[in-house]
């Protein structure tokens, strides 16, 4: 039934394209509109309830609040931090302390962020409650794309989701990603049915923490109703991709599930075989068809040739997934893409009201009742203007201003406080005084395939580590750059190289036939992978999301003619730094054109699903 004028009338998202369609959907988009009216004011509110509950915690008594919970005394007192700054309270937590460090409220688990900290992902404390916070704003997002796609209540979404390994720190706390700890709980396993929110994933896959049977079981299922399927999604754009690659690398034993009716011997979570068995029934017509799909060769377009009712793609495609908007376009024959939400570890943030603009236009609207936000101006020059952080320039969500990027600070009700995400954002507008946000980028990171992040100190590392193998054959790195190669699925580090022959007697064909005889290059990209972070590592090994580390040799002399090349495009002699990470095309192609050798990882690094900081 259609509700008419579920909001007012000026200025709501349901004004601007019709009404809501029914009355759950009219009170979600009304809290959207209550919350955006006056940010401002549920702010101040929300900060309040964070210091008054927390009032007692041995982090703000620190800071001599004395009981205070205005913006103007907690500003003045309490200091700007990063997770460095956190650690000691951190480990504290995770070794089992359970006084009130930094929430009053019991520490409920470690959220494991895909943010490193010295190689190992941040841990982020959080409450019980936040899965409520969490939950809220997941139930806002398809009120809002009800607006701009009818009928989604009409069948079903395709979306890939996964489970990871989850780990106890000494203390007995569980760490695990987010999203781990959202599907686990009773908010997503007991979900009550909602017609606009019909999975093909039976909740049995998507718990399996087996990487292989969960997406084989989620892909069969999604082949089976592939008639239903009205949304494809993942969370990330890589995500559906890894699942694209499974449906290549995999068609010919699903077909084969499919013609039979019975799953292969290799799902063997017994709740994978149930859940399958109540939908698997012998299909010889709907197999032939996906093996007729699959064997063309041709996979352009195959998103819509299988899942022909799709209506959009929901991934997220902003920030370090853009690099990803043209292989999806190409395999979903061009389906727009939504960018729903932007959240992390630490704190959901908000949704985007305008989900089925284009990917270059996303802006999310920060919910000013998930946290206390502030904003520091952030330089064009990608610095912050003095050294360490000048806490008066923090500005209010509701003091933003139009064009102008702000690294994102935040105090949460599971006691962070005025901690810095390290995302960059800049405003673009507002919907009613809510200020929207495009996603700049990430502070500090080089290259990203999917959730790895991986910085210019841990490349450097991991290169110096490497070269180490160089020295018995008296050579060395002269200069490197990296690249994100996500042209194959999945994508990889490619790391060009320029070497050195030290000695002058020998020349530099012989080191390079030394080098050749030892595979030194090949342990060299392994030398490099194994000292990368631990989100790269899992990624690699649990996760096969992660192709093998390449290592480009470039002939003697390539690097001067790139700094030629800088130059000669108006960089400053004096001012030139080799860039240690390359994305623009025609210096991609310089180098590749340079190049004298490729040379892969041979072996997967190590990593093990240990809590960081335990041996
Ligand atoms: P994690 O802590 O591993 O959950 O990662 C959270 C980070 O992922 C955020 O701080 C952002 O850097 C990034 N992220 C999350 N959502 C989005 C989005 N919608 N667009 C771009 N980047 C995002």
């Amino acid at each position: 039934m259609a509700v008419e004028t579920v909001v007012p009338a000026t200025n709501g998202i349901a004004a601007k394209v019709g009404p809501a369609t029914h009355e759950k959907d009219a009170e979600k988009l009304r809290f959207i509109e209550e919350m955006t009216a006056n940010p401002d004011a549920v702010q101040e509110k929300v900060l309040a309830e964070i210091l008054t509950r927390n009032a007692e915690t041995e982090y703000l008594r620190r800071y001599g609040l004395g009981g205070a919970t205005d913006r103007l005394t907690f500003k003045a007192k309490v200091p700007v931090v990063t997770y460095e700054d956190l650690q000691p309270e951190i480990q504290r937590i995770a070794n089992g302390d359970r006084s009130a460090i930094l929430s009053a409220h019991p520490i409920s688990e470690f959220l494991t962020s895909s943010g490193t900290s010295a190689g190992e992902r941040k841990l982020m404390p959080t409450i019980k409650e936040e899965l409520d916070r969490r939950q809220l704003l997941y139930s806002l997002l398809m009120p809002v794309m009800n607006l701009y796609v009818p009928g989604l209540d009409k069948g079903k979404g395709l979306y890939f989701l996964f489970v990871k390994s989850e780990t106890n720190t000494p203390g007995g706390l569980t760490a695990r990603p987010v999203l781990t700890s959202y599907y686990k709980s009773e908010h997503f396993k007991s979900r009550p049915y909602d017609p606009y929110n019909v999975y093909t994933s039976p909740t049995a896959a998507i718990l399996c923490a087996d990487a292989f049977q969960s997406m084989y079981a989620q892909m069969l299922c999604g082949l089976l109703q592939r008639l239903d399927v009205l949304r494809v999604g993942a969370v990330f754009a890589s995500g559906l991709l890894r699942a694209i690659r499974f449906l290549q690398l995999h068609w010919k034993e699903l077909s084969q599930d499919i013609a039979a009716g019975t799953l292969t011997a290799k799902v063997t979570d017994p709740s994978i075989r149930g859940a399958v068995a109540e939908l698997l029934r012998p299909d010889p017509e709907l197999a032939r068809f996906v093996a007729a799909e699959c064997s063309e060769g041709e996979w352009a377009g195959i998103i819509t040739r299988i899942w022909p009712n799709t209506k959009y793609l929901d991934v997220i495609v902003t920030g370090a997934m853009a690099q990803y908007i043209p292989t999806l376009e190409y395999y979903s024959g061009g389906l727009p893409m939504a960018c729903t939400m932007y959240a992390s570890s630490e704190c959901y943030f908000g949704l985007n009201l305008n989900p089925m603009c284009d990917p270059s236009e996303v802006s999310y609207t920060i919910m000013p009742n998930m946290a206390y936000f502030e904003f520091l101006p952030h330089g064009g020059d990608g610095r912050h203007p003095g050294e360490g952080v000048d806490t008066a320039q923090l500005v209010d969500l509701a003091d933003v201003e139009v064009g102008k990027e702000y690294e994102l600070v935040i105090t949460t009700y599971a006691g962070l406080n005025r901690y810095r995400v390290g995302d960059v954002l800049r405003v673009t507008g507002f919907h009613n005084a809510a200020p929207q946000f495009r996603f700049v980028r990430r502070k500090n990171v080089l290259l990203s395939i999917e959730s790895d992040k991986t910085d210019e100190a841990e490349l450097q590392k991991a290169v110096e580590s490497a070269s180490a193998l160089l020295r018995p054959y008296n050579a060395s790195v002269v200069e490197y750059t990296s690249h994100a190669d996500t042209k194959a699925i999945p994508g990889h580090y490619v790391i060009y190289w320029e070497l050195l022959a030290k000695d002058s007697s020998s020349s530099a064909a012989a080191a390079a036939a030394a080098l050749a005889r030892d595979a030194v290059m090949e342990r060299c990209c392994l030398a490099m992978e194994e000292a990368l972070n631990s989100v790269y590592r899992q990624s690699r090994v649990a996760d096969g999301s992660i192709g093998p580390l390449e290592i480009r040799v470039v002939r003697g002399g390539t690097f001067e003619e790139l700094m030629d090349y800088a130059i000669s495009r108006g960089a400053s002699i004096n001012q030139y730094k080799v860039p240690r990470c390359v994305n623009f095309p025609p210096i991609l192609e310089l180098l590749d054109s340079r190049v004298v050798s490729a040379h892969f990882s041979p072996a997967l690094p190590k990593w093990i699903p240990h809590f960081p900081g335990r041996n």
